[in-house]
């Protein structure tokens, strides 16, 4: 089974076998740096899988320098101690208990790849450790590495209560920035296919979170009571099988909307 993809000399996605309604097609294993010109970095590895750990290791022929952790969840997180162990480098992740070595994620960091650098941008709200890379190659084309925070396909879930949704919000806000501003190419998801229309996408995503608040607003207004009763009517087009991370993005907004009663009368705000 083919898993690896090469996007340019510098870049290569390998698809982690692992498919579910959470992790569509499976986890997105990203390979920064051109593996013959040296030691590559690998952002989320993914589940401990051997087919996939192999198809990682042989698309970095001259070594991994680190494994990255855009955030704890483990099917992004859960091979990578072990992978780092193999490779013989360490795990740099925002939380110090994922984290194999010294090096932390700081927003500000940069790190350097074979043919290119990745630019290391802390984006919370699907979790309160999410980070963003902002990448650059040699060739000058800007991608953006999102991990969780923004979807190849579909969008996100609020995690409750480590993520929130006004961090959400604002960086959804922070990238859109940076879309405009750095002329970004692509975005780099967590899951699904790569996002070639970054700016239209990200308009979506914050529309598409407005547009949740007024139905939440709605189900409360119609007497809903629990989060299980606001996803029964908000959520009643989904697949039932992401209830239950829907509950969690309920929460969330229940939870922004308890913080913000100014904002809770419904809404023709834009995204400014
Ligand atoms: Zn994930």
């Amino acid at each position: 089974m083919m898993t690896t993809t090469r996007l340019s000399p510098y870049l290569a996605l390998v698809r982690a076998p692992n498919p579910g309604p959470m992790t569509l097609e499976g986890t997105n294993t990203w390979i920064l740096g051109d593996p013959g010109l040296g030691s590559v970095v690998v952002v989320d590895p993914g589940p401990p899988i051997p087919t996939h750990v192999e198809a990682i290791l042989s698309a970095s022929s001259m070594g991994i320098a680190a494994v990255v952790l855009t955030h704890r969840h483990l099917d992004h997180s859960e091979g990578a101690a072990a992978l780092g162990a193999r490779a013989g480098c360490g795990v740099r992740a925002a939380d110090p208990e994922f984290r194999v070595g010294p090096a932390g994620l700081d927003d500000g960091d940069v790190l350097g790849v074979p043919g290119g650098s990745a630019a290391v941008l802390a984006t919370p709200g699907h979790t309160s450790d999410s980070r963003s890379l902002l990448l650059t190659g040699a060739d000058g084309v800007v991608r953006l590495l999102t991990g969780d925070m923004v979807l190849g396909q579909g969008t996100t879930v609020i995690t409750h209560p480590d993520g929130d949704l006004g961090d959400y919000l604002e960086s959804l806000t922070r990238l859109q920035r940076l879309v405009t501003e750095r002329g970004v190419a692509e975005i780099l998801p967590g899951h699904g296919p790569v996002v070639t229309d970054p700016s239209a996408w990200l308009a979506y995503y914050q529309d598409h979170r407005r547009e949740r608040l007024d139905q939440v607003r709605g189900a409360l207004a119609d007497g809903a009571r629990t989060p299980a009763e606001v996803v029964a009517r908000v959520y009643a087009d989904v697949d039932r099988r992401v209830w239950p991370a829907a509950e969690q993005s309920v929460r969330s907004q229940l939870d922004y909307l308890e913080l913000r009663p100014e904002d809770s009368g419904g809404s023709d705000s834009g995204h400014s």
